[in-house]
């Protein structure tokens, strides 16, 4: 990945986010705030357009922009938690182009900064359900010899089964863990704007 693709992916995520930000408020009207369309939309857009106007030199500097701009544009719980994902995931991509190997590390890192400020483990009905799955997922597929797009791919499709494994759960962190057992029986907006930005990914280097 070079700094072009980096900036391609976030534009497809701000497009996805676009695409199917009425469905992502849905879930989060069922067990949240109904705002995580909103605060995606509000937060990928202004990321995208950040990055329009930019020439960096690394993929880390383009990431890391885009996550400094997720943290001051959204207000909810998602903006601080994917804007250090990202933010991580860039600082451990100081370099022009980065190989599968350094993306799968600094996806590893971008799930690390997200579990250190959220608290959130696998199963408690978060971001992390789509977001753990699709690292390992990376790895492996990249470890077995697979590429770039492979592993892409297959971390896409980890993190969508990630996301509909949470419908069963219940929640334990954020605003939906108020709820209690009335979480129980929804998809996880959060999940579900993860898997967008595996899918986008996927989609950018395919
Ligand atoms: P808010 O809940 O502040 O309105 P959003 O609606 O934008 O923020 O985002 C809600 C999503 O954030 C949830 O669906 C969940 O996936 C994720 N989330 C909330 N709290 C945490 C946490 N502590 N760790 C990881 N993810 C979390
Ligand atoms: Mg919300
Ligand atoms: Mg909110």
């Amino acid at each position: 990945m070079d700094t072009d693709l980096a900036r391609t992916w976030v534009q497809a995520i701000a497009a996805a986010v676009d695409q199917h930000k009425d469905h992502l408020t849905q879930l989060d009207s069922a067990i949240g705030d109904a705002d995580h369309g909103i605060n995606m939309h509000r937060g990928f857009s202004a990321a995208a357009k950040v990055l329009a106007g930019s020439e960096p030199d690394t993929v880390g500097a383009v990431l890391v922009k885009a996550g400094t701009t997720l943290i001051s544009s959204v207000g909810g719980a998602s903006g601080p938690l994917y804007g250090s994902a990202f933010r991580a995931i860039g600082k451990a991509l100081e370099v022009p182009t980065a190989d599968s190997q350094q993306f799968a590390a600094a996806l590893a890192a971008g799930l690390e900064s997200v579990q250190k400020l959220g608290a959130a483990e696998p199963g408690d009905k978060t971001m992390v359900d789509a977001y753990a799955p699709a690292v390992a997922a990376f790895q492996l597929r990249v470890d077995s010899g697979g590429d770039f797009a492979a592993a892409a791919g297959a971390a896409a499709d980890a993190a969508e089964e990630g996301m509909r494994a949470t419908t069963p759960m219940q929640a334990r962190k954020g605003r939906a863990s108020y709820l209690g057992a009335r979480s129980i029986g929804h998809q996880d907006p959060g999940a579900t704007s993860t898997a967008l930005i595996f899918r986008a990914l996927a989609q950018t280097l395919e």
